[in-house]
């Protein structure tokens, strides 16, 4: 059985006071089993966050990384230090990454590999543009951002690593794919993995979908088979909505 995933990722938002602010507001309440609560932060508010998380059922989780322990990469984030931090995941191969700070999949592999040599998972996103899905190339193109950030991961590492497909059109447009469609390409995603590892593999990755998550729709998302989570931008903000979120069950 897969733990369900609920991971928000505030993206370039909320500065460290604004986090305590909304750890305070979410002490005590998150589940102690059941579901794993992850946040995906700002590197400035993770201290904050990985302090909490000793005491509380949090998982922590960075949004970007470099994929060398240390050395002259100025303005860049050493996996190293996140994981002596206490970070457990770090987001990878966001859309937002790839089109605006220009991301490739060789990128994405790399840091895969520098996150899961410092013992923590990654979060590998992939998804499709609205061109791509109208031109009937999305499977394709997902399968293939998949092939490439796997590369030479173990089928042990990649068990306890997380996928999140979040089709490009969906992320911060209201426009939630429908159950059926996220189901659909989360189905094909497994079944990529199976083929390039083992059907034990494909069972064991936790897959989720990202895109217009909220509360009044995380429910049923959550209720088709091969969909384990959710990776939430605009309703992980919120105290009272990530609480929601969590307790979808
Ligand atoms: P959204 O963002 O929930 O605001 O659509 C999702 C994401 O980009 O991870």
């Amino acid at each position: 059985m897969r733990t369900p995933i609920i991971a928000g990722n505030w993206k370039m938002n909320k500065n460290p006071q604004e986090t305590q602010e909304f750890l305070e507001a979410i002490k005590g309440k998150l589940p102690e089993s059941g579901v794993e609560a992850i946040i995906g932060a700002p590197a400035i508010d993770l201290n904050a966050l990985t302090w909490f998380s000793k005491d509380e059922p949090l998982k922590t989780a960075a949004e970007n990384c470099y994929f060398e322990d240390a050395g002259a990469f100025t303005g860049e984030t050493s996996p190293k230090a996140l994981s002596d931090m206490g970070l457990d995941y770090v987001i990878i191969g966001h859309s937002e990454r790839r089109q605006y700070f220009g991301e490739t999949d060789e990128d994405i592999n790399k840091k895969a590999h520098a996150i899961l040599k410092n013992n923590m998972l990654p979060i590998i996103c992939c998804g499709e543009t609205l061109e791509q899905r109208e031109a009937g190339k999305a499977e394709e193109w997902v399968t293939g951002q998949i092939e490439n950030a796997v590369k030479g991961i173990s089928a042990d590492d990649l068990a306890k690593s997380v996928i999140a497909y979040e089709p490009i059109w969906a992320i911060g447009t209201g426009k939630t794919a429908t159950a059926d469609q996220a189901q659909e390409m989360v189905h094909v995603i497994r079944e990529k993995i199976a083929s390039l590892y083992d059907a034990d593999t494909a069972d064991k990755v936790r897959i989720l979908y990202g895109g217009s998550v909220k509360p009044a729709n995380v429910k049923e998302l959550m209720s088709k088979e091969d969909i384990d989570g959710g990776l939430v931008g605009g309703a992980s903000m919120d105290p009272e909505s990530f609480l929601a979120l969590v307790n979808f069950q």
